[in-house]
């Protein structure tokens, strides 16, 4: 949001010689002096837990929705038990279910894995069309100026086509892998809505899912789920670069006893991304 504020003199030459200094252009500097002064954090992912907990099968509690709120108004994640997969959105939170049904979560519930931001676009741009999700993807490489930070992405518009899955609430200690294959799909034409996502680098793949992650809710916020598929047109893509990373870790005795030294990343590309159904 831009602000017009008049300031003193002396307080803009203090700008513009700290902007000269440290090359930092001027808006950043007000930013992120508002944001200390206000301790709102920017540019900053909050994440619960690991994917590699979540691969594992830890589904329980680790925080409460309204506290993930205090860290981000906008990512994605899931809820206790695999119970659907989670949107968060201008401050709200959605439960993309199973049965196809998305509600606005405004009681508590718990989630077992999340990535919140408070999402500052850095960049404005626009897809005219794109006839797949690889085609977006694509666009969105051309956005990043780095493999090595975290990106938050927010495209809104007009889809014409929108595959997602909705996580079956399930048993704590069924493997994410077997979970996985025998979710609920769903298929959406001609839909508005917003595709609310995260770039993570491969080096946090020990943590997060590496590549892009992105879960779908529509403007009237009846359908969603994580992505599978997608095309549309006349997309608003706005961007913001995450240069700060904070991990919240669960406590509960099943998390403190698990063993998480195995490699979880091939069982997570399995669960995350399109496949054949194997029992369903
Ligand atoms: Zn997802």
């Amino acid at each position: 949001m831009p602000l017009l504020v008049p300031i003193s003199k002396s307080l803009q030459t203090a700008l513009e010689k700290l902007s000269r200094e440290t090359g930092e252009p001027i808006t950043h500097l007000i930013s992120n002096a508002l944001s200390h002064c206000f301790d709102v954090p920017q540019h900053t992912l909050f994440q619960v837990s690991t994917s590699g907990a979540l691969v594992q099968g830890i589904y329980k509690r680790a925080v409460s929705s309204s506290f993930l709120l205090n860290y981000g108004d906008f990512g994605l994640g899931t809820f206790e038990n695999l119970d659907g997969e989670m949107v968060v959105l201008d401050g709200a939170i959605y439960q993309a279910r199973s049965d196809g049904k998305v509600l606005n979560i405004t009681d508590d519930a718990g989630t077992p894995f999340a990535v919140v931001t408070h999402f500052t676009a850095d960049q404005d741009q626009s897809i005219v069309s794109a006839s797949s999700f690889a085609e977006i993807t694509k666009i969105c490489d051309r956005y990043r100026d780095s493999d090595n930070l975290f990106y938050a992405f927010r495209i809104d518009g007009h889809f014409t086509h929108i595959h997602t899955r909705a996580m079956k609430a399930t048993l704590d200690g069924l493997p994410l892998a077997k979970a996985a294959a025998i979710q609920p799909e769903f298929e959406f034409v001609d839909v508005d809505g917003t595709l609310v996502g995260l770039w993570a680098p491969q080096f946090s793949s020990a943590l997060n899912i590496a590549g892009y992650h992105f879960h779908f809710l529509s403007e009237d916020r009846t359908k969603g789920g994580h992505l599978l598929e997608c095309s549309g047109k006349n997309l608003r893509v706005r961007v913001d670069r995450l240069n700060d990373f904070h991990l919240s870790l669960p406590e509960s005795e099943e998390f403190l006893r698990a063993d998480l030294t195995k490699d979880a990343s091939e069982d997570l590309a399995y669960a995350e991304q399109l496949h054949k159904k194997e029992n369903a």
